[in-house]
C-alpha cells in the first residue's frame, strides 16, 4: 500500500472554477496489479481543455466524475515495474496527473530522455502543447514561408511555440496577450514583429495597425472577439487553424459569432479545426524538428510553476487569468 493524496473533482464549475469545486483526497493505493507501474509523479499538466471535461457533456474526451480523481498528463519516476520493459528508476510521462503516486497501465507510460531536456519539458513544449504548435502550423494551417502570421494567447504555451516556430520558417509574426509584461517578452525575448495587449481595445483596431495589409494565417487559441478580428484583417484565400477557443470554456450560454462569417466565403478562406490524437503520425517529425531548434538554441520556452499538489485547482484556474507565462505547471515532489 502506497498513502498518496490526490485531487477528485467535488462539483461541476459554473463559470469559472472555484477552489471548492476540488477535494484533495488522502487514498491509500494498493500495490500494482499484473501489468501495472506504480510512478511517483514530479509534475503535472494543467491545461485549458480540462475545464471541458469538468462539465457533464460529452466531448472528444470523456467527463471527469464527481467523487473521483480528475486526469491530465504527468511525469514522474517509475518506483515498481511488473517487468523490465519500463524499468524501475525510469523516468516516464502518463495522463494520470492530479496525484501524488498513480497506477499507470505499462502501455500507457512513455519513457522520457531526461539527458535530452528536463523531465517537466515533456509536459509542454517537447509535449502536448509544443506538438500543438507543431501540428497545427504545418499540417492545418500549410504554413508556408513569408506567410504573416497572428497567433492568440502567444505568451501562452502552445502559441509562444507557434509564434517561434513560424518565425523559424521565415514568417512575419504577430501575438496578442493579456499584459504589457507578455507583450515585452513577445518582441523583446521571443522576437516576434508585433505584438499587442488585446486588453488595451478592440482586438480589430489593434489588429489592423499590427498588420495594416493583412494576414495569412490565425492559429486561433482564443476564438470570439480574436476570432471575428481576424475573419475581418484575413487576405483572400487566408487559412485559420482552430485550436481552442479559451475566451470561452467558462461562458455559461455561448454568444452567437462571428458576425463576419461571410467573410469566409467572400475571401475564401479555410477554417480547421484540429485535435492533436488525430495527428500522431507526425510525432517523429516534431521530435526530430522541434527537438532540434531546442538544442540548436532556437526556441525560448518558460514555465510558470505552482507548488504543490494542493495548490493544483490554482493554477488551473489560473489559466483562465492569464497566471502564466509559457507552460502553467504544478511541482508535485522530487523524483
Ligand atoms: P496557455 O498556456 O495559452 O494558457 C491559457 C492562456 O489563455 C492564458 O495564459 C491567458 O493569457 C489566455 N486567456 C485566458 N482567458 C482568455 C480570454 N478570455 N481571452 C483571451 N485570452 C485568454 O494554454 P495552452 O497553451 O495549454 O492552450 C492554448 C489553447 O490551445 C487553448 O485554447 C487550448 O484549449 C488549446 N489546445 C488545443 C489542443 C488541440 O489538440 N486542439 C491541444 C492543446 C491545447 P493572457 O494573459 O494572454 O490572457
Amino acid at each position: 500500500m502506497t498513502a498518496s493524496r490526490e485531487v477528485h473533482l467535488a462539483a461541476r464549475p459554473v463559470g469559472e472554477p472555484k477552489r471548492s469545486d476540488f477535494e484533495l483526497v488522502e487514498v491509500e493505493l494498493p500495490d500494482p496489479g499484473p501489468g501495472e507501474l506504480l510512478v511517483r509523479n514530479a509534475w503535472m499538466s494543467v491545461d485549458p481543455y480540462m475545464r471541458g471535461r469538468m462539465n457533464d457533456v460529452k466531448s472528444y474526451v470523456p467527463p471527469f466524475q464527481i467523487g473521483s480523481p480528475l486526469e491530465g498528463g504527468a511525469v514522474g519516476e517509475v518506483l515498481a515495474s511488473p517487468d523490465d520493459r519500463v524499468p524501475v528508476g525510469q523516468q516516464v510521462m502518463h495522463m494520470l496527473g492530479w496525484r501524488e503516486y498513480a497506477l499507470v497501465p505499462a502501455e500507457g507510460a512513455r519513457p522520457i530522455d531526461t539527458a535530452l531536456a528536463p523531465a517537466a519539458a515533456y509536459l509542454g513544449v517537447l509535449g502536448v502543447t509544443g506538438f500543438t504548435a507543431y501540428v497545427g502550423l504545418f499540417e492545418i494551417a500549410k504554413l508556408r514561408e513569408g506567410d504573416v502570421v497572428f497567433v492568440s494567447a502567444a505568451a501562452g504555451a502552445v502559441g509562444s511555440i507557434a509564434g517561434q516556430l513560424a518565425k523559424i520558417k521565415g514568417c512575419r509574426v504577430i501575438g496578442s496577450a493579456g499584459s504589457a509584461e507578455k507583450v515585452d517578452y513577445l518582441i523583446n525575448v521571443l522576437g516576434f514583429d508585433a505584438a499587442f495587449n488585446y486588453r488595451d481595445g478592440p482586438v480589430r483596431d489593434s489588429l489592423r495597425r499590427a498588420a495594416p495589409d493583412g494576414i495569412d494565417v490565425y492559429f486561433d487559441n482564443v476564438g470570439g472577439e480574436h476570432l471575428e478580428a481576424a475573419l475581418e484583417c484575413l487576405r483572400d484565400f487566408g487559412r485559420v487553424a482552430m485550436c481552442g477557443a479559451i475566451s470561452l470554456y467558462n461562458a455559461t450560454e455561448l454568444p452567437p459569432g462571428p458576425r463576419n462569417i461571410p467573410e469566409v466565403v467572400r475571401k475564401r478562406l479555410m477554417l480547421r479545426g484540429f485535435i492533436i490524437t488525430d495527428h500522431m503520425q507526425l510525432m517523429g517529425d516534431f521530435v526530430r524538428d522541434v527537438g532540434g531548434w531546442l538544442q540548436a538554441g532556437k526556441i525560448d520556452y518558460r514555465e510558470t510553476v505552482v507548488e504543490g499538489i494542493e495548490r493544483a485547482p490554482e493554477a488551473l484556474i489560473g489559466l483562465f487569468r492569464g497566471q502564466n507565462l509559457g507552460k502553467m505547471l504544478v511541482h508535485i515532489g522530487d523524483g
